[in-house]
């Protein structure tokens, strides 16, 4: 029995469908202790965006390292953090028009959400944050009680209050505009739906299911909640750092939300940090009433910028990445019509709707076998779900292509003959 099994909590998740001993990550690549390389189609989660280890961010860790760099500071000043902040400045918001307030949080996603949801409810003095259907936030319990997982949810243990669900983009079908029906609710003081705090909304779902909103229903959002003077939260944890194509994902939409969480691929290198954007005004907090041990990560500060310096100056990398995603596109897209199958996402951040669970976990366990590391999404893990480094090389992701089309093949070709 492995000490895995001997242990670790059962709650681990990922290593039951992919249960290698990993030991190395270099790029798109990943090897485990036999010696055998994976394809990463994971990446974390979109949590490596710009693959494993990169030499340059690798490099400025291991110098400021060599020095003794601050490590751990609590919030106190660093120059690390400085640097960290004029650069998103520099090379991010503005470029973009954006101002925000940067608040650190502690390092995971979730922690980001938690503060958002909090400063959104302090400002307002109301409670209620609509959220979406099958949107996902993170597992503690307000971020929680804002996603709609029902496994997730699940284990919550106490009542998960203070949200008002909607049905999301498309939920209804092409013949609906959820919004609408957001729009009728809060017109009609006796619907239930008492004015919210906020909106918290992802522009493409990731664990939901790569279920994408559109430009024009991300703009009437945003025009719903300016009118009413609803905080509109854009959760980019998993969207962002460039994964659809653009560093914020609500970009093409030319939206501003009023509170932006960020965290997944922001450190660049895997690291664990996290940040929530607030509009200046909105930042009311106290000194210390939201507060942490870990509110910022001197070497996710310092790979974060080695990340923003090397890929996000100009609109290379942005240009790249949107050519790899119409690779991508044109080819799940075939994939996709063979089989009469449902083809979701944007950027590098697509994936296939099988037609059930069972039929998408043959297609990542085919895939797994033939070297190919890729997971699912959706309300039933029906959704293969492509997350390749952004900074893949093509041969690497026509490699990729080429198993998720076999595996696909074999998954449907078994599927189809079961069902006539
Ligand atoms: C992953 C994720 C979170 C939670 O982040 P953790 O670091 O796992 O807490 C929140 N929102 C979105 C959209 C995510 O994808």
């Amino acid at each position: 029995m492995s000490v895995f099994d001997r242990l670790e909590s059962s709650v681990q998740s990922y290593a039951r469908s992919i249960p290698p001993v990993f030991t190395k990550g270099k790029g798109s690549y990943v090897y485990d202790d036999q010696g055998n390389a994976y394809l990463d189609f994971l990446c974390g989660a979109g949590s490596l965006n710009y693959g494993h280890n990169h030499p340059y961010l690798k490099q400025k860790l291991l110098d400021y390292i060599s020095v003794d760099g601050i490590t751990h500071s609590l919030d106190l000043h660093t120059e690390a953090k400085a640097k960290f902040l004029e650069a998103l400045d520099r090379y991010i918001l503005k470029p973009r028009g954006l101002s925000y307030r940067v608040q650190f949080p502690g390092p995971t996603g979730t922690n980001a959400v938690e503060a958002a949801l909090k400063i959104a409810r302090k400002v307002t003095g109301r409670e209620t944050v609509v959220s979406f259907t099958n949107g996902f936030h993170g597992v503690s319990l307000g971020a929680l009680a804002v996603s709609g997982n029902e496994h997730h949810r699940g284990a919550a243990g106490v009542s998960l209050a203070g949200t008002f669900r909607l049905p999301y983009a498309g939920y209804m079908g092409d013949g609906m505009d959820t919004l609408d029906y957001f729009e009728k609710l809060l017109d009609d003081a006796s619907s239930g739906l008492e004015l919210p705090a906020a909106v918290i909304v992802e522009a493409v779902q990731g664990e939901g299911g790569l279920n994408v909103a559109s430009v024009d229903w991300l703009k009437r959002l945003e025009k719903v909640c300016r009118k009413r003077e609803i905080l509109l939260i854009v959760d980019d944890i998993q969207a962002g750092c460039g994964r659809t194509g653009t560093f914020f994902s609500f970009e093409p939409a030319g939206i501003q939300p009023d509170i932006v969480t960020l965290s997944k691929s922001l450190s660049g290198m895997g690291l664990p940090l996290a940040v929530t954007l607030i509009r200046p005004e909105l930042d009311e907090w106290k000194p210390g009433e939201h507060n942490g041990t870990f509110r910022g990560n001197n070497h996710a500060f310092v790979t974060a910028v080695a990340a923003i310096e090397h890929f996000w100056t100009d609109d290379a990398f942005e240009r790249q990445i949107q050519e790899k995603a119409a690779l991508v596109e044109q080819r799940l897209g075939k994939l996709a019509r063979r089989y009469n199958l449902e083809h979701r996402g944007r950027g590098l951040m697509q994936g296939l709707v099988m037609p059930s669970g069972e039929v998408a976990d043959q297609v990542t366990g085919a895939a797994l076998k033939e070297g190919l590391m890729i997971e699912t999404a959706g309300p039933e893990d029906e959704v293969v779900k492509l997350f390749c480094a952004l900074t893949i090389e093509q041969a690497d992701l026509e490699r990729g292509l080429d198993i998720i089309e076999r595996a696909v093949e074999g998954a449907m070709g078994r599927h189809l003959k079961q069902v006539s």
